[in-house]
């Protein structure tokens, strides 16, 4: 949803809706649950944003649907005023953003905190399998003939076995 700044009112505005907005190039639902309100020219966006999102698991690379519930606040300047000042801000502070001539766009706050704040690991589940360093299946999907050994060889592992072949 796009807002015009200056038609924001004094004691702010409410944003609660269903939309649907691109993440990583999937179009994901998500429910936006904000409140809007200014001082001057800064912006204040406070509440939530949840979405089913499609992660990736790093043990298996498969691809899963996780709902995930991000909390938002984070306060807009214009970029104008921005540019005027450069020089005079150093290190652009965290949780500012910037909106540009008098607009804000809920869904972009939105897939903006989605995108910044997913975790880089994550698992489909605790007790994924992952894949077989050995022949490359998805153990979560099918056994394979690997010794046990190779299943869950990691660099730690092949020190071990190495040192045990020299002894
Ligand atoms: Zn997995
Ligand atoms: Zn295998």
């Amino acid at each position: 949803m796009k807002l015009k700044v200056s038609e924001i009112p004094e004691e702010g505005i409410d944003v609660d809706e269903q939309t649907s907005i691109g993440l990583n190039e999937h179009e994901t639902q998500a429910s936006v649950r904000l409140h809007i309100d200014k001082r001057g020219p800064q912006v204040f966006v406070k509440g939530t944003v949840e979405a089913g999102m499609l992660l990736m698991c790093s043990r298996c690379l498969q691809e899963f649907a996780r709902d995930v519930s991000m909390p938002v606040d984070l306060v807009y300047n214009p970029v104008e005023e921005m540019e005027e000042e450069r020089g005079a801000i150093g290190k652009k502070e965290l949780d500012m953003g910037f909106y540009r001539e008098d607009e804000i766009d809920t869904d972009v706050i939105a897939a903006e905190q989605l995108l910044l704040n997913v975790p880089i690991k994550v698992l489909c589940n605790e007790a994924c399998k992952g894949i077989c360093p050995g022949c490359g299946r998805d153990l979560n999907v099918e056994g394979c003939a690997c010794p046990a050994g190779e299943k869950t060889s990691s660099k730690f592992d092949e020190l071990k076995k190495y040192f045990k072949g020299n002894n």
